[in-house]
């Protein structure tokens, strides 16, 4: 018989847990089922929600009513941290949010709150937000060790389903919840049709997430963490390239079309040898979920 011990001590039994306490997971790794992970196995994400009339946001981001919108951006943001920064534009409120690889925000000493300041003070930014009034902030971490850290995803009367069980991919973390809640609320049932909870039974659970569509994703992507780790400053290169490009390409200059394009293929081998730069770029849309 398994359970859970809920605030005030009581015991709750039942013949199966199902663990979906999200990207912290102290039960999953009490339980023994995962070990202790390291800093660079989550992201950390700051949002503050701000609040300002439904009119003025439509005007501000050119919206039809019951639009919303979502701008992604990449580079200042994170201030050279491998992160990025968002604007998710909702009904009244609009949420402003940063963040990055919780070690690379330790090792260059970036405060998450600091980094949200500084990105809403950014003059594009700014004048998004202005007469808006902060109504929330709060803080989430993103586990991001791939597929070599999903914990063991059953045991006895346990489950794990979520971020508890690493799974993530690319951007994709809310979709794969639920689709896994739902793989272990079947097996769930299914145990319960048996009457029997026993670690063979609920080995399905596992068996359905190792041969899902989601699961490809997720082992393609455990080169991208790697790499990360490795080149800390590959983002940061990434976007300055892709910054200097874009300047170039829009730049009106007295020049033809094919010394435009040597420019800044000039400009793009100064920064570093060509093909960390063709390899930062492939880790990069991987980890953004582009390819
Ligand atoms: C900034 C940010 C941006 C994101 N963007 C996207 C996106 O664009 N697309 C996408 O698909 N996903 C995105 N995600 C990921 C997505 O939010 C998560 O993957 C998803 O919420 C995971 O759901 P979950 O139920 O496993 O965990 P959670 O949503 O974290 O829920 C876990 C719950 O368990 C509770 N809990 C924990 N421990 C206990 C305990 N011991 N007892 C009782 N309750 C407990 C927690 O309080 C929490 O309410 C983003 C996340 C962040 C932080």
């Amino acid at each position: 018989m398994a359970g859970v011990v809920i605030d005030g001590g009581e015991k709750l039994y039942s013949d199966l847990v199902i663990l979906a306490e999200g990207s912290s997971a102290f039960l999953t790794e009490k339980a023994g089922l995962r070990g202790k992970l390291e800093a660079n196995s989550f992201t950390l994400y700051v949002k503050e929600v701000i609040s300002l009339p439904r009119g003025v946001i439509e005007d501000r981001f050119n919206l039809e009513k019951e639009e919303g919108s979502i701008i992604g951006i990449i580079g200042y943001p994170a201030s050279g941290a491998i992160g990025k920064g968002g604007i998710w534009v909702n009904r009244d409120t609009i949420s402003i949010v940063v963040g990055g690889y919780l070690n690379q925000l330790v090792d260059k000493g970036l405060s998450p709150y600091h980094l949200l300041t500084r990105f809403k003070q950014h003059p594009l930014i700014q004048r998004l937000l202005e007469g808006g009034k902060v109504e929330e902030y709060q803080a989430h971490t993103i586990p991001k060790g791939g597929y070599k850290n999903i914990p063991k995803l059953n045991d006895y009367g346990l489950l794990v389903a979520g971020d508890a069980a690493m799974m993530i991919s690319g951007r994709r973390g809310t979709d794969l919840a639920m689709i896994t809640g739902k793989y272990a609320g079947e097996t769930a049932s299914q145990a319960w049709a048996k009457g029997d909870f026993s670690p063979e039974i609920l080995s399905a659970y596992q068996t359905r997430i190792k041969n899902s569509f989601f699961m490809e994703d997720i082992k393609k992507g455990k080169n991208t963490q790697k790499y990360f780790q490795e080149y800390s400053d590959a983002d940061f290169l990434i976007t300055k390239t892709l910054n200097n490009i874009a300047r170039e390409y829009f730049k009106v200059e007295l020049t033809s079309e094919n010394e435009k394009r040597e420019k800044i293929l000039k400009d793009i081998k100064i920064i570093q040898p060509f093909f960390k730069t063709i390899n930062d770029f492939y880790h990069g849309f991987n980890n953004w979920g582009v390819l």
